[in-house]
């Protein structure tokens, strides 16, 4: 199927971690998948989702809590990993649309997660790196934060640093300002 470029999807990932290395036996799993829709001929953010993922080989340390404010206890009231894949596949169409998150980091984990565990990767081939194209677009000698890219721009950064969902809405604001500013 055509790639379907009406909306993009904005995606981040919070996973299990700890302050050095993950504990013998465990290893770093995806928690929670934040998504924002982006809709690119207004620019405007639209459907927002956070799936919270159950880890099966990694526990939510004290740390990541700290991190992230996700707990053991919200996690595990989560869905699998495969069901999140087959959320992100089936209700938001990821195979045919466009994707985008801020690095490498989200996609690698999926890609890492998905071999693993022999789940289908749930994205198409389209990844957009808005770090990168960030970066670029404003000619700068290195790639920024997210937190540093917003200030830059003078855009807030909304809700929970280190939650997906709001990491995504946040990423969808500064992927926005890049296609409108496109068209100036
Ligand atoms: P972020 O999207 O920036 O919230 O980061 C995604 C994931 O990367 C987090 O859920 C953690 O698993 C990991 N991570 C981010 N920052 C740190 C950090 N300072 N120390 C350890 N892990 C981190
Ligand atoms: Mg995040």
């Amino acid at each position: 199927m055509a790639k379907r470029l009406d909306l993009i999807l904005v995606v981040d990932v919070e996973a299990t971690c700890w302050e050095g290395n993950p504990p013998r036996g465990e290893e770093n799993e995806i928690i929670e998948v934040g998504v924002c829709m982006l809709e690119v001929s207004s620019g405007q953010r639209r459907d927002r989702r956070s799936i919270l993922v159950r880890p099966e080989r990694s526990r939510v340390s004290p740390f990541c809590t700290a991190l992230t404010t996700l707990t053991q206890a919200d996690v595990d009231a989560g869905v699998s990993f495969r069901e999140a894949c087959a959320v992100l596949q089936g209700e938001l169409k990821a195979q045919d649309r466009l994707w985008a998150s801020y690095g490498d980091y989200d996609r690698r984990m999926f890609e890492r997660q998905c071999q693993a565990r022999g789940v289908p990767f749930p994205f198409g081939p389209g990844h957009l790196n808005v770090k990168t194209l960030f970066a670029v677009t404003h000619a700068l000698p290195r790639e920024l934060g997210m937190a540093e890219a917003l200030e830059r721009v003078g855009l807030p950064l909304k809700g929970t640093h280190h939650r997906g969902g709001d990491d995504a809405y946040n990423i969808a604001g500064l992927l926005a300002h890049l296609l409108l500013a496109a068209r100036r």
